[in-house]
């Protein structure tokens, strides 16, 4: 092999000509690997080629041409549209579509909250009183699986039933936020080291969570059947008691006692990582619940058929229902007065809520008289997320949605 070093006598071009030589067989290399690409690229072809010629589109195509052309706004509807879902504009019900940016706005993650003074105070001795640790634990095990509950019921029994595109884009980002709700349980229990089959099974195990969870898959049963369709009044019907059952009890009204346990514990600073979590959530459910009432009343609205004395009635009889198996939850895992409340003051808080459900609706209040003992708790809903004390992070993902570029 030539040396050249010895070859040249100064030491530049020897480093040129080694570049050379490294750089054309650095292309040699390329030139190989390209042929390899080009026959592969060429096998793909072929096989494309006479997959496609076998392919039967005519399914695809079947569908598509069912379509009635171009989609006219007043195509659009909430149940029973044959409208194409696959096109979100144009607009028939831009609240759903405002409501799924507003709930982008508020996108959070758990590990985004601190933990390390709710895992010191868990692990003391002396921290928290057995019913205050009651409280907690009773907290994430209903919630740990309710939040999946709703998220199950979203995707197997709600999504496909909606027939406008707007809604199904809330949906799809209130089943992310289901799923975030039940990630930031789970961090809770891990960060805490509680005992993960205690809390995961709660809602097998301990009657007054169980009896919440029971209530609410019976509503999901009925709707997963795979050939369950809207399209009959005693369908409809059936699918406007599941949106009820969910979106005015479940999350109406099932997650209430709990919600107020756990801020009423994070405004005396105790599990304030917890309670933290909680207040992000109590934020997205009662979005959940506001887009839920409109779907309903809009149903009502063009299906003024279906909502008729015995659907009334039977709405009326599952929002009482609902009221009084969180008002059973409130005595059993509150016995005694606890963090400056009591289970009476929730059971009238309950009624509270309970009337709000029916008038939102268009059904009239049950409790004459009832007060909100807990005003605070309507402050920390309506609160605006830039004005909450974790202000600089929300700043920042609002801000990601109107990102200017130079
Ligand atoms: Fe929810």
């Amino acid at each position: 092999m030539l040396n050249w070093d010895e070859f040249y006598s100064d030491g530049a071009p020897v480093k040129e000509k080694k570049k050379k030589i490294v750089s054309e067989a650095q292309k040699a290399e390329d030139a190989k690997e390209k042929k390899v690409e080009i026959a592969t690229d060429s096998t793909l072809e072929q096989i494309a080629e006479s997959t496609l010629s076998e392919e039967d589109l005519n399914v695809g195509r079947e569908d598509l041409e069912a379509l009635d052309g171009r989609v006219q706004v007043d195509q659009k509807a909430m149940i029973n549209s044959r409208a194409d879902v696959n096109q979100l504009v144009p607009f028939k019900y831009e609240w759903a579509w405002k409501k799924y940016l507003d709930g982008c706005a508020n996108h959070w993650m758990p590990q985004e909250i601190n933990m390390t003074a709710d895992i010191a105070l868990w692990k003391s001795n002396d921290g928290l009183s057995e019913d205050e640790r009651r409280i907690v634990k009773r907290s994430l095990g209903f919630f740990s699986t309710a939040d999946s509950l709703v998220a199950n019921n979203l995707v197997l029994a709600v999504y496909r039933n909606i027939t406008n595109p707007e809604c199904r884009q809330y949906l799809l980002r209130q089943a992310f936020e289901e799923a975030i709700h039940t990630h930031a349980y789970q961090y809770c229990v891990e960060s805490l080291g509680m005992e993960e089959g205690e809390i995961f099974n709660m809602y097998r195990e301990v009657p007054s969570v169980e009896r919440k969870a029971a209530w609410g898959l019976k509503y999901t049963k009925e709707l997963s059947n795979p050939n369950f369709q809207t399209g009959t009044p005693e369908n409809d019907k059936a699918f406007l008691a599941n949106l009820i059952a969910y979106y005015c009890v479940l999350e109406g009204m099932f997650f209430y006692c709990g919600f107020t346990q756990v801020l009423s514990m994070g405004r005396l600073n105790k599990m304030t990582g917890v309670s933290e979590q909680f207040q992000y959530i109590l934020r997205d459910e009662s979005m959940h619940v506001n887009f839920g009432i409109d779907v309903i009343n809009s149903i009502v609205n063009e299906n003024p058929n279906i909502w008729d004395e015995e659907m009334k009635t039977k709405a009326r009889n599952m929002i009482l229902e609902g009221t009084q198996y969180e008002i059973d939850y409130a005595r059993d895992s509150m016995p005694r007065g606890v963090l400056g409340m009591n289970a009476a003051m929730m059971e009238e808080y309950l009624k509270f809520i309970c009337n709000r459900r029916l008038v939102q609706i268009g059904l009239p209040e049950e409790f004459s008289g009832v007060k909100n003992p807990f005003p605070w708790m309507s402050e920390i809903m309506d609160l605006r997320k830039e004005k909450n004390f974790f202000e600089t992070r929300v700043i920042e993902y609002q801000v990601g949605g109107s990102l200017q570029f130079d």
